[in-house]
């Protein structure tokens, strides 16, 4: 059979422009269609992005799609005792995401690949019960159907395709964090991420404060969906992360007299990826596939160095011209023994920081430091726990299920 394109990618967003730039540069015939009319608008992100990812795939971000570089990290914990964090782990950028969407889309469009604004992918189109390509509606034009041997789902958490499809690509609200945000203006930095933890000011989550250029900075918080209706004693029943980001901004001395620039809001996984991301003649990936950083919900540096992965096994099935699930699986294979792994790690972790109090918080932050913290960041839990519970065998318990945990990421 002649198909339009070799694939068809849903979603033009980090994964999607990942994989579409690849595949065009090695020959493939791609198509992409984005719902956005504007790619990378609205925005949904706090926008922070660590270097390495972006480094690691040779890529040159220029300036105008960077507001501003971050030199480290600042943790405070709920009593505001703070550590201050400059490693790997935590210099990057705050992006300016509407700008860096494009460019990356750019990229893959001077590689050969097509994309398509403001088309929705709505429906599968399937012969004999194979996937053989989409649907789509451009605008308010009639729908259409293009083909192509294999759909990739790059759709971020909505996933409806991949739902056609038949994956359970969908989150319980225990899996989500929701989240609100606003880009203020004047607030002084010092080009540092200030994370603030607590369960009565963010409930399983944080409150972030990602500095930008001229004095403006990103303010959010995620909390656990499931807590919005019936918080924790101190927390604010009834309420939506709005209005325990409104409170926070409330009560803090330079955010209060700060002005809101834009507001946004969105969900994000914060738990395992889904358990299976390939059927014949379909993929799924990224953020569609939750594929997501559990403990702080960052899902662009997953969807670029997933998203080579996986355009690495769609060249094979192109050459071996075998789109099976079989040979699709090999993707799912080596997410699993890389950025699986990580994943698996964080996630632990956010089970674990999920139990613990404020008290708990304000010993742990006052124990441990920033080498501390980069061992756990790589997974390395042994040496950070026994520093901990040596002041406070209380916490062991709470601490425990780290210790078994060897593997290093
Ligand atoms: C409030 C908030 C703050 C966040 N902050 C950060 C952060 O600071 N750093 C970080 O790394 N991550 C952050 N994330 C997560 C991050 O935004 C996502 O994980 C990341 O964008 C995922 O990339 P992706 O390519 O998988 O999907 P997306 O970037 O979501 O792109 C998916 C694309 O698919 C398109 N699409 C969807 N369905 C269809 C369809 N049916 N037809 C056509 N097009 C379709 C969408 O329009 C979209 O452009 C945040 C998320 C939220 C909600």
């Amino acid at each position: 059979m002649k198909y339009d394109y070799d694939v068809i990618i849903v979603g033009a967003g980090p994964s999607g422009s990942t994989i579409s730039r690849i595949l065009a540069q090695n020959g493939m015939e791609v198509m992409v269609f984005d719902k956005r009319k504007e790619l990378g608008e609205p925005i949904r992100c706090g926008e922070g992005l660590g270097a390495r990812e972006v480094i690691s795939q040779g890529l040159d971000i220029p300036r105008s799609c960077v507001s501003t570089d971050i030199k480290g990290a600042k943790v405070i914990s709920p009593d505001g005792s703070s550590i201050v964090w400059k490693s790997k782990e935590t210099t990057g950028w705050v992006l300016e995401r509407k700008m860096f969407d494009k460019w990356l889309m750019e990229q893959a469009v001077h590689k050969g690949a097509k994309v398509q604004s403001y088309t929705r992918v709505f429906d599968l189109v399937k012969k004999d019960g194979k996937i053989q390509g989409v649907k789509v509606s451009h605008a308010d034009h009639e729908p259409y159907e293009v083909s192509a041997p294999l759909v990739v789902s790059a759709e971020g958490m909505e996933a409806t395709l991949a739902r056609k499809a038949g994956f359970r690509a969908f989150s319980s609200l225990y899996d989500v964090d929701t989240c609100y945000q606003y880009e203020m203006q004047e607030y002084d930095h010092e080009n540092l991420i200030e994370l603030y933890f607590g369960t009565k000011s963010s409930p399983r989550g944080y409150v972030w404060i990602f500095p930008k250029n001229d004095k403006k900075a990103n303010v959010g918080i995620g909390i656990g969906a499931h807590l919005e209706t019936g918080v924790k004693e101190g927390g604010i029943k009834g309420a939506t992360p709005k209005d325990y980001l409104d409170r926070f901004i409330a009560n803090h001395p330079q955010l209060k007299n700060a002005s809101k620039l834009q507001d946004t809001g969105g969900i994000i996984s914060v738990s395992a990826a889904i358990d299976s991301f390939a059927k014949d003649n379909f993929m799924v990936t990224a953020t569609a596939a939750r594929q997501v950083d559990p403990i702080h919900g960052g899902g662009i540096a997953m969807a670029m160095e997933g998203g080579l992965l996986a355009a690495s096994t769609i060249m094979k099935a192109h050459k071996a011209n075998d789109y099976s699930e079989k040979m699709l699986k090999e993707y799912e294979t080596a997410w699993r023994n890389t950025l699986g792994k990580k994943v698996a790690k964080r996630l632990l972790l956010r089970k674990v920081m999920e139990a613990a109090s404020d008290e708990d918080f304000n010993y742990i932050f006052k124990t441990i430091n920033q080498d501390d913290l980069d061992q756990v960041m790589k997974g390395n839990f042994a040496g950070p726990v026994a520093k901990v519970v040596a002041g406070r065998p209380q916490l062991m318990g709470l601490l425990k299920a780290l210790i078994s945990s060897r593997e290093t990421v």
